[in-house]
């Protein structure tokens, strides 16, 4: 077992961090937590594309650069560390792209692969709907084919892409007399496409990262369906654990863990450096313990890709962990600032930016999406222990 990173391995992280350390002095965007989802700027994203750095695992007869699923952590650890604005590319670059590479015609990988590497292509994710969170497989929307296309109806809600997106990954029912797993069906679709409505989801914090979509009588070629008809349940499962698995479930909220450490350091209280209160420093080594065991979690969730093998389990784990631990450097949070981390942006009391009150608020959310924590510990039981499936 070697746990340690190979020369042009660290080389790569070094390239990563010189080139954001560059655009952050050069004023181009500001740290921010959460900025893999609701960080929305196509410039950066496009001057990540012209690295290379979008489909760097993918092969390299797609033009994508062959790198190994560790080198693809490294590059977004890195993105995540300094709250860079990576949200157009985050999904198709993570798992949209895989799926197109897995299950998608040759055709579709020639249309879809290279805009998604050039930095055009922003999806957005439509699974959820207001009556299938945890159950997916009882959504309602539908595709019936006609002619050359399907017509598709239906509400998704909570579908990621905010304001930006140009296409939506879908998933619709397409056979209503199969049992509920065996009859639905993948497609991506542009947005523009007539019938498709968008009303935007103002989340606790006040952002606009996600929408409620309507489809009202949306006449879809049928060059859009991704795989075998009738078989996206199966796809979505494993696309979920891609989406479970990444570094951002850990450091989602990584800048806030950085301007605590450097403002117990900085600060003091009634005369006495915060730096040399046992509680808080107890509290910041215990974070930091926690950090690196996720941290591991996840590197194991990419191993087990390189290794060519889908990390349900493995996500499982990594997600459900990560999330717990954003969760309590949120509270940590609160807890050392008291009620000045409750400031929102606006006060000159507020603690850098109002970043904590904002993960703090935002952080209830991650035990959540992509699959709640309970949801994820059926899936350790069943699928990771042997424990008989709960009738
Ligand atoms: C911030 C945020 C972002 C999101 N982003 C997206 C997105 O981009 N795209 C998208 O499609 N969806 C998204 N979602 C939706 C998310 O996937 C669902 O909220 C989630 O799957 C839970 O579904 P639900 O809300 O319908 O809750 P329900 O499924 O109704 O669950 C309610 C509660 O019951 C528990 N529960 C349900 N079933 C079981 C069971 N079998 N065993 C034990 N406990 C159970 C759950 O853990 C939960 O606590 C997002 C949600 C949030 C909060």
């Amino acid at each position: 077992m070697d746990f340690s990173f190979s020369e042009s391995q660290k080389k790569f992280r070094q390239e990563v961090r010189s080139f954001l350390e560059h655009e952050i002095k050069k004023g181009l965007w500001e740290p921010k937590c959460d900025a893999w989802i609701q960080g929305y700027n196509p410039e950066f994203t496009k001057r990540v594309a012209q690295k290379g750095w979008i489909g760097l695992t993918w092969p390299r007869e797609y033009g994508g650069q062959g790198h190994s699923h560790i080198d693809r952590l490294i590059l977004t650890e890195e993105m995540l560390r300094y709250g860079a604005p990576a949200a157009c590319h985050w999904f198709p670059d993570r798992q949209i792209g895989s799926s197109i590479l897995k299950y998608g015609s040759e055709e579709q990988k020639r249309e879809f692969l290279p805009k998604i590497m050039r930095g055009e292509m922003y999806v957005g994710l439509g699974m959820s709907e207001t009556e299938a969170g945890s159950d997916l497989a009882s959504l309602r929307t539908r595709a019936v084919e006609q002619d050359d296309c399907f017509v598709i109806n239906g509400q998704k809600t909570w579908t990621s892409g905010g304001r930006f997106m140009n296409y939506v990954s879908l998933w619709a029912r397409t056979d209503t007399n199969a049992p509920k797993h065996r009859g639905i069906s993948e497609f991506i679709i542009p947005i523009d496409l007539p019938g498709i409505s968008r009303i935007p989801m103002i989340d606790i914090t006040g952002t606009e990262a996600w929408n409620d979509i309507f489809f009202d009588n949306v006449r879809v070629p049928k060059k859009y369906m991704i795989g075998e008809k009738n078989k996206g349940f199966y796809q979505v499962v494993e696309q979920l654990a891609y989406e479970r698995s990444g570094m951002e479930r850990l450091m989602g909220n990584y800048p806030l863990f950085d301007a605590l450490i450097k403002f117990v350091n900085e600060t003091k209280y009634n005369g006495k450096p915060l730096a040399q209160d046992a509680v808080i420093r107890h509290k910041l080594a215990e974070l930091q313990v926690e950090f690196e065991v996720g941290r591991l979690l996840i590197y194991k969730v990419f191993i087990t890709m390189d290794e060519g093998r889908v990390p349900t389990v493995e996500a499982a784990m990594a997600k459900a962990y990560a999330t717990a631990f954003e969760q309590r450097l949120a509270n940590i949070a609160m807890e050392i600032l008291g009620p000045y981390g409750l400031l929102w942006a606006g006060s000159k009391y507020t603690p850098f930016g109002s970043i904590a009150a904002r993960s703090y608020l935002a952080s209830k959310g991650y035990s959540l999406q992509a699959g709640s924590t309970e949801i994820l510990k059926n899936i350790i039981a069943t699928r990771g222990l042997g424990l008989p499936v709960n009738q």
